[in-house]
C-alpha cells in the first residue's frame, strides 16, 4: 500500500483517538519512522506530507540524511552511544533517547546550538529496555542547567510489548503524570511540554493519555503488504 493511503488511515485513527478525549489533532505530530525502509519509500513519505523522520541509529540517519536533506526535521529515537554524537549533531532536530549524563555531556560539548531532547524513561521496568527509572528522571534534569545547549522538551518512553491493553495504558499514564509534575517546574532549559509516545501497536492509546508526537514505523511506511 502507499505511504499516502496507509497515513490516511492514520489521521483517521488519530483523529479518533482524540474526539474520545476531547484533544486538537494539531497537537499530535507524527514521526515516520523509516528504519525498515528504503531511501525511496522515505521519499515517498515526504511527499505524502510527511514532516517528521525518525531513524535509530547513525549510520541509518546519515544514509537517509544525505538522501533527503534538511527540509524534514529529523529525530534520532535509538540508543545513542557517545562516540556516535558527533555524526549527527549537527543534523539533528531533537534526540528522543537522553538517558544519561555522560551522553548530555558529549551532547552539549559538541552542539553548536541548543539540541532540542526527550529524557527516556523505561517505564514498565524491563530489564531489556533503556530509560531512566522514573524516580530518577527530576534529579537528573536538574543536573542538566549547566548544559546551555541541552534543551529538555519533554519525555519519552515505549510501552511494554504486549497485547493487554491496560498494562500499556497504565505505562503512557505514567509518563503523563511526571512530565505534568516537571513541567510544573517551570525551568527554561526544560519546558517538559511534549510526551513522545505511541508506536504502530499503541498509538490510539498513547494519544489517549496525551502523546505529543507518536513515532510510527511499520503502519505508516512498512512496505510488506
Ligand atoms: C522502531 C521504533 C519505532 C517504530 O516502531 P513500529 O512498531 O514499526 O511503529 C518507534 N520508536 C522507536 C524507539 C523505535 O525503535
Amino acid at each position: 500500500m502507499k505511504v499516502e493511503s496507509k497515513l490516511k488511515l492514520i489521521q483517521k485513527q488519530i483523529q479518533e483517538a482524540c474526539h474520545k478525549v476531547n484533544r486538537d489533532v494539531n497537537d499530535v505530530k507524527i514521526i515516520a519512522v523509516t528504519k525498515y525502509v528504503s531511501i525511496e519509500r522515505a521519499k515517498e513519505a515526504v511527499e505524502a506530507g510527511i514532516i517528521h523522520l525518525g531513524e535509530n541509529r547513525d549510520n541509518g540517519f546519515l544514509e537517509k540524511w544525505e538522501a533527503l536533506g534538511d527540509k524534514p526535521v529529523w529525530h534520532f529515537i535509538g540508543t545513542l552511544q557517545s562516540r556516535k554524537v558527533k555524526n549527527i549533531i549537527h543534523k539533528v532536530d531533537y534526540v528522543h533517547s537522553l538517558d544519561r549524563l555522560s551522553l548530555a555531556k558529549e551532547m552539549n560539548k559538541r552542539a553548536n546550538r541548543k539540541i532540542n531532547c526527550f529524557v527516556q524513561v523505561n517505564v514498565s521496568g524491563e530489564e531489556s529496555k533503556q530509560g531512566m527509572e522514573p524516580s530518577e528522571v527530576k534529579k537528573f534534569i536538574l543536573k542538566l542547567k549547566e548544559f546551555e545547549n541541552i534543551k529538555v522538551v519533554g519525555l519519552m518512553t515505549m510501552a511494554p510489548l504486549t497485547d493487554n491493553e491496560p498494562v500499556i495504558r497504565s505505562c503512557f499514564r505514567k509518563l503523563k503524570l511526571l512530565q505534568t509534575e516537571l513541567q510544573k517546574l517551570n525551568l527554561d532549559y526544560a519546558p517538559c511540554h511534549e510526551l513522545s509516545m505511541g508506536m504502530s501497536n499503541d498509538f490510539s492509546i498513547a494519544i489517549e493519555e496525551g502523546a505529543t508526537m507518536i513515532r510510527v514505523g511499520t503502519a505508516l511506511v512498512g512496505e510488506d503488504d
